[in-house]
């Protein structure tokens, strides 16, 4: 059976980066994903912060850098990975349909959104409840929603559906927000949107099997049509049990983004980092592939 040099498990811009580095060394590769290149940026409406754009949404990016790695001629495959085994002197990834025998790895399956974990959430997920206001927005045109959170990426995309919106309702459960500056002042300025601090939803309310409203913990009660929920994000890194991880999940790597497993990097917003950001993120995704090349040369 084949053995890679290397199997890069997710393409965000961290895998992707990756993707580039070792295409350039001319090692032998795959890049697995079990969604769509880009990853979390594609939640990004708006883009202010990584240089060479002055603006840029989050799909128009991760496309570019998607074009990229086609252009280089990376494998690219659809891999959702369950676990990852050791034979002989490789590892092996499994997904549900192939294994892939590998002399390295190169985690960067990132984060997910963090659920509020109350009852009707999932069942209301399409139903008026999202997770992305990018890629849902357009369906709340002058209706009302709310946004619960209150950080950067609540408020950007409180911004962002304050302009198809009637009304945007933030609920934040602290006195201030999490949030860059220059975000704060912008969502003070939108007429259209209203700030609730140290307020907990504590149920979410339906009407008909969709989506109606949320009570608060002081027993108020907001209706709208829509609620988006960005209160952070945890690492995807079930499928791996071998490694050290955090009591939080994520992976623990020493300054050369080398896991506790020889054979295994890490890179992206899998690592416990003090900023997330998409240049962290590259940066990462640079270095692990650099460092998986010296050890493979
Ligand atoms: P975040 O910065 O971790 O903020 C999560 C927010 O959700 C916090 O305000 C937190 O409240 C609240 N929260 C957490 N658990 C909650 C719960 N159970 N119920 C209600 N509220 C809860 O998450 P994020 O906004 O997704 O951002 C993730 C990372 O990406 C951050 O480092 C952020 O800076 C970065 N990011 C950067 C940009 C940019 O640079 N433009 C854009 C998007 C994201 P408390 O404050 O009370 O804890």
């Amino acid at each position: 059976m084949k053995i890679y040099d290397c199997v890069i498990i997710g393409a965000g811009v961290a895998g992707m980066t990756a993707a580039i580095y070792l295409k350039r060394a001319g090692l032998d590769f795959v890049l697995l994903e079990k969604g769509v290149p880009g990853g979390q940026i594609n939640k990004s409406s708006n883009i202010e912060n990584y240089p060479g754009f002055k603006k840029v949404d989050g799909p128009t990016l991760a496309f570019n850098i998607y074009e990229q790695i086609e252009n280089l001629g990376v494998v690219y495959k659809y891999g959702d990975v369950k676990e990852i085994k050791d034979s002989d002197n490789h590892k092996v990834v499994c997904t549900e349909q192939e294994e892939y025998i590998t002399k390295t790895i190169i985690i960067a399956t990132g984060r997910k959104p963090r659920e509020l974990g109350l009852d009707n959430e999932k069942k209301l997920l399409g139903s008026g409840i999202s997770y992305c206001a990018y890629c849902d927005g357009m369906l709340y045109k002058n209706k009302d929603v709310i946004i619960i959170g209150g950080g950067n990426s609540a408020l950007e995309e409180a911004l962002y559906i304050a302009d198809i919106a009637n009304k945007v309702y933030i609920v934040h459960r602290s006195s201030e927000y999490r949030a860059d500056e220059v975000l704060i002042d912008k969502v003070n300025k939108k007429e259209n949107i209203i700030k609730y601090f140290n307020k907990e939803v504590i149920e979410i309310l339906e009407n008909n099997d969709k989506f109606s409203g949320v009570k608060l913990n002081d027993e108020s009660i907001i209706n709208a049509d829509g609620l988006f929920i960005y209160i952070g994000q945890i690492p995807e890194t079930n499928f791996i049990n071998t490694i050290d991880k955090t009591k939080d999940g994520y992976i623990v790597t020493n300054e050369h983004l080398k896991t506790t497993d020889d054979k295994i990097y890490a890179s992206g917003d899998v690592l416990k980092k003090d900023l997330y950001q998409i240049a962290t993120s590259i940066g990462e995704g640079a270095l692990a592939a650099s460092n998986v090349i010296k050890i493979l040369k």
